[in-house]
């Protein structure tokens, strides 16, 4: 693709301004920047640049995306046809309750459907990502434990599979983060979790954050014996439920002892993510933790003149604030509402089955070459995965082929990298997220070329070491990329 210096043509134009009514006057000299070269280009031609920059993305909507942990599942287009009605569109959140009604009907109805779901006591809709609703419960069980006098309370453990995001929130929050190591099985070691609750670590601790099913795809076998350790310790269970496509409609999360858990709606229901939209990561949470919740709770009651119901927004009695401007992303929240009602309970139950179905369908495939460590091989004393696996490559060590080059070969063959070199605890890995949204030829096709990289790998490495062949950039200096972006280049 030409840069637009290289397409410019002085003098060309894509515009035509009508006749000058008023005395035409210099522009202000501190207004024009000389450095400023703006390209010269006809309309058609800046149309289909701008349009071929388009098509170089990758998206859901044009391939297999297979992130693990990132759930980039196919995003029904009813969602957004439900999304843009007008009412909806267009509401603004100063014009007050009366006039927003069918807007917080929507809100009331998604937080019922979410308690459902969830089995949690109240929900709010305001965060607006996954680990804005983790600092959000981390904020509420420190609330907590303030609201008891227990301000001694300030360790916050955290499995050594957890994202990323976990010990970042709880540090914000303003705990000092524990790690504890997982065992041989890839659950959380239960002799660790002991000894970091008992005695006088108990004074100290505020809580858990865990993950379940687990980032490396795995149901925590433990779970129930889990929270009931901290609890006893007198901490409080955060359940990061950013991904509850292996459970929804299956299991309640508040039934595993969970005091508090984030959903984020732009995964498991179906908002769009990652450059999509913006996101929302709903926060439930029990008796225990319901007081604290953040933003306005929707309620409804009679009313007194007209019988129907009346929808408005309040505050709980201990809540941590807002933490966020009026409703959060009400979109997001459109969107996901839509998703709900459409598909339904059993529907949702099905999204459960199907994405834990073909997880496990895929890691059958490609395990001859694609080992999962923590899971075994299913059928040989191995269990199966949930809606994702973590597979751990070792295609030919003495060529050094390591994840990152099968990850960049799979571009050549039109598909979208899984996540790799995360969970950090499987060495070099490799770990898969089908979704319930992809059909069986689509999960036959990535197999089929992950055991042609496979073999490749051994037959001729240099192909996987040169990848991408094909794209107009090929390795990224991805430090360089995060910490000095260029994100518009003109000339
Ligand atoms: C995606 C994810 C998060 C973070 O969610 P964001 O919306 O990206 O902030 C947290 N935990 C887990 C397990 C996730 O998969």
């Amino acid at each position: 693709m030409q840069l637009l210096n290289e397409i410019s043509r002085t003098g060309r134009k894509g515009f035509t301004l009508p006749k000058c009514g008023v005395p035409v006057t210099a522009m202000p000299k501190n207004l024009l920047r000389a450095e400023l070269h703006l390209p010269s280009l006809d309309e058609s031609t800046a149309m289909r640049h701008w349009t071929g920059l388009s098509q170089m993305n990758y998206s859901v909507d044009s391939n297999f995306y297979p992130l693990g942990s990132c759930t980039m599942k196919y995003n029904p287009r009813m969602n957004e046809e439900a999304a843009g009605l007008s009412g909806f569109r267009r509401a603004h959140p100063l014009q007050g309750e009366a006039a927003s009604q069918g807007a917080i009907e929507l809100m009331y109805k998604l937080q019922e459907s979410l308690k459902a779901i969830t089995g949690f006591k109240a929900v709010t809709l305001q965060p607006a990502a996954g680990a804005h609703g983790e600092l959000t419960g981390a904020l509420m069980i420190r609330a907590y434990h303030k609201s008891r006098g227990e301000t001694s309370r300030t360790r916050m453990l955290i499995p050594d599979s957890a994202h990323g995001t976990n010990p970042a929130t709880c540090t914000m929050a303003g705990f000092i983060t524990e790690t504890i190591p997982s065992d041989a099985s890839g659950g959380i070691d239960l002799a660790a979790l002991e000894a970091a609750c008992s005695g006088e670590n108990a004074k100290t601790l505020a809580g858990i954050m865990i993950t379940n099913p687990s980032t490396l795809g795995l149901f925590e076998a433990n779970i129930e014996k889990i929270t009931a350790i901290i609890h006893k310790a007198g901490g409080l269970v955060y359940g990061d439920g950013a991904n509850m496509n292996a459970i929804i409609g299956i299991v309640q999360p508040a039934s595993l002892g969970f005091d508090v858990l984030h959903i984020n709606l732009h995964k498991t229901f179906a908002s769009p993510h990652g450059g999509g939209g913006p996101g929302s990561g709903i926060v439930a949470a029990n008796e225990t933790l319901s007081a604290f919740l953040p933003g306005k709770i929707v309620v409804v009651s009679t009313s007194s003149t007209t019988g129907e119901p009346a929808y408005s927004l309040t505050q709980m009695p201990q809540s941590i604030g807002s933490v966020k401007s009026f409703w959060g992303n009400f979109a997001a929240l459109a969107r996901s509402y839509a998703y709900i009602e459409m598909i339904g309970k059993e529907g949702l139950r099905r999204v459960a089955e199907f994405a834990v179905l073909h997880a496990n369908y895929l890691r059958e495939l490609i395990k001859d070459d694609y080992p999962t460590p923590f899971a075994g091989i299913f059928g040989k004393g191995g269990r199966p995965c949930m809606h994702e696996f973590v597979a751990a490559p070792d295609l030919n060590p003495e060529a050094h082929i390591n994840t990152m080059d099968i990850a960049k070969r799979l571009i050549d063959y039109g598909f979208h990298p899984p996540t790799t070199y995360f969970p950090l605890i499987v060495h070099e890995a490799f770990m898969v997220e089908p979704t319930e949204t992809e059909s069986k030829e689509t999960l036959d096709a990535f197999a089929d070329a992950c055991k042609k990289i496979a073999a490749e790998a051994k037959a001729t490495p240099e192909l996987l070491k040169s990848a991408p062949h094909n794209t107009p950039v090929g390795r990224l200096n991805e430090t360089e990329a995060a910490r000095k972006p260029v994100l518009r280049v003109l000339f």
